[in-house]
């Protein structure tokens, strides 16, 4: 009955048919199982003049996919089954405008029997979505606290619907989790411009499932969102507790998931915590990828404020940065905050940025904090060991051995990097000595504390010089 000409079928369109359907199994066998799985099952024969062949592809991502990496393929195995050398199309064919030829229509039987489909994809008018320009990857900063986030949005950027789905992002406020959401949106949108791209929060999406409901719009707003190719949803825990948009959520989730789409969550939780969140819902997320973001450890904040320093253009002393670094922990958004405001301040008294002025910044940054991180400068370091010890600051810097001078080298090393926090690099400069030695002596400081009366005893004393 396959062999049969279709109602309003050409000699030509059978044709294609009964060649698509050998040309699958040699395509089964010339590229790799997931592949195939992924981008020729789905393909469907649809129109043949004897020269073009049209087939669809069940996304536009699919679509320029396949045109890409095995259009030359396709051709070749195709006109080796009709037994002529012919051109290939292949076109968007969105699922719901299926039946395809040879099929019979799935839903709704009462609907005209269609066997001419389009060549073209109809053009979908959809809006593109508001994303930051400045949340892309390349100025996403990757550490230890955020590297499984990032590969893993990295990954479903490049291979939409065909790596992590769901990918689910979860992690406290301000740790970069709106940032990665938006740079898949850009990746995704530069790589495959007409791939639809939705960017919405939780929020958004229940105010507009209301608002719908209430003005009876309700298939407008299921046709626009059960109509992309990227769904990025961001804050869902706000869903977690509304019953009817939750519902709705889950649908719509589902009819995405089912049509290969890629779906990716952004959550200030992870899934179990979304304790109102459907368990059916939950099961999905764990299917895919959960990553969380953790607060970015020292020299990944280090980093971030670089990078901002270099994105907003301005010069910021290393000192400045590794002092912000140190004294903001767990939010990025803070973070960059700090940053902003000490640069804000000196451009608009026209000072340079000095650690001072970090300072002052910082202390009203600290205002409402129980306890403001006390965290003296190198000279106020230098100068305290000196006091302390009797020393000059050459005595210190320089290589005098004696026990004496030894002991407060390792000790301003040590305050160096426990109080003034500074990386071991740079302190291994001031000294001229490599950053094993400085972390060395670092430790053996830190071993005899506690322990060896004379040495707890000075650093007591430096604490207080330092007003601790
Ligand atoms: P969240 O959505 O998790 O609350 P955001 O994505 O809004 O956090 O991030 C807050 C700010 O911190 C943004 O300006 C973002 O660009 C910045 N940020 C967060 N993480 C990083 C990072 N790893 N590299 C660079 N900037 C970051
Ligand atoms: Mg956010």
């Amino acid at each position: 009955m396959e062999d049969q000409l279709h109602l309003g079928e050409d000699e030509n369109t059978l044709a294609l048919r009964r060649a698509w359907d050998r040309a699958m199994h040699t395509l089964a066998n010339r590229v790799n199982k997931p592949s195939f799985e992924s981008w020729f099952k789905s393909m469907k024969p649809v129109s043949f003049d004897g020269e073009r062949a049209v087939l669809g592809a069940p996304s536009p991502f699919a679509c320029e996919w396949v045109t890409k990496r095995y259009g030359n393929l396709v051709r070749e195995v195709l006109s080796q089954h009709l037994g002529r050398s012919v051109e290939v199309s292949i076109i968007y064919l969105p699922p719901d405008k299926r039946p395809v030829l040879g099929e019979p229509p799935a839903e709704e039987p009462s609907a005209p029997k269609e066997t001419v489909l389009p060549v073209e994809p109809e053009p979908v008018a959809f809006e593109k979505p508001v994303l930051n320009p400045k949340y892309t990857f390349e100025n996403f900063v990757v550490g230890n606290s955020n590297r499984l986030a990032q590969a893993g949005a990295m990954s479903v950027a490049r291979a939409p619907g065909q790596s992590y789905n769901p990918l689910f992002i979860y992690g406290g406020a301000g740790l970069g989790k709106t940032h990665l959401m938006h740079a898949i949106g850009h990746y995704i949108l530069q790589a495959h411009p007409r791939l639809r791209v939705a960017y919405l929060s939780g929020e958004t999406f229940a105010q507009q499932y209301v608002a719908a409901l209430r003005e009876h719009r309700i298939d407008v707003f299921r046709q626009k969102y059960r109509n992309v190719d990227v769904w990025l949803v961001d804050d869902i825990q706000f869903i977690a507790g509304k019953e009817h948009t939750k519902e709705e959520f889950f649908h719509t989730f589902n009819a995405l998931y089912q049509m290969g789409r890629q779906v990716v969550f952004a959550s200030d939780r992870p899934p179990r915590e979304l304790h109102a969140m459907d368990d059916r819902l939950r099961s999905r997320f764990e299917a895919g990828l959960i990553a969380d973001i953790a607060p970015p450890e020292l020299e990944t904040r280090i980093a971030i404020l670089q990078k901002r320093a270099q994105i907003e253009g301005i010069q910021v002393p290393d000192q400045v940065i590794y002092h912000i670094a140190y004294a903001v922990e767990g939010n990025v958004r803070t973070l960059e905050g700090v940053l902003i405001s000490i640069a804000a301040r000196a451009s608009v008294h026209g000072k340079p940025i000095t650690l001072q002025l970090a300072n002052e910044v910082l202390a009203r940054h600290y205002v409402d904090e129980k306890q403001m991180p006390v965290i003296p400068t190198e000279q106020a370091v230098l100068q305290a060991v000196c006091q302390r010890f009797g020393l000059t600051t050459q005595d210190i810097l320089g290589d005098q051995r004696s026990r004496e001078v030894l002991m407060a080298r390792q000790i301003a090393m040590y305050l160096l990097r426990e109080k003034a926090q500074l990386p071991l690099q740079q302190i291994g400069q001031m000294f001229g000595k490599n950053h094993s030695t400085v972390l060395h002596a670092c430790n053996r400081v830190r071993s005899s504390l506690h322990r060896d009366a004379e040495i707890t005893s000075i650093i007591h004393d430096l604490d207080t010089l330092l007003g601790n």
